[in-house]
């Protein structure tokens, strides 16, 4: 019999809403616990968003959610 791993029990997986700032195109992406994303490219435009200056990846400076190495800060 297989049990279905869904993933670490320990942490739930973080989603954060991505709006591009050159066309406004939001996508809910999810966001990686243990590192954090430097680069995303817009779906729709394909623009290459990079963090903000103080900022730590692109989910901190485009996204819903900061990402969750930002609360340990
Ligand atoms: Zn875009």
């Amino acid at each position: 019999m297989i049990t279905a791993i869904l993933g670490p029990p320990m942490n739930a997986t973080t989603f954060s809403t991505l709006t591009c700032p050159a066309c406004g195109f939001a996508k809910t992406e999810t966001m990686p616990t243990d590192a954090c994303q430097w680069f995303y490219e817009c779906t729709q435009c394909h623009t290459l968003l990079k963090p903000k200056p103080g900022d730590c990846c692109v989910y901190c400076s485009y996204g819903t959610n900061p990402c969750p190495g930002r609360e340990s800060l």
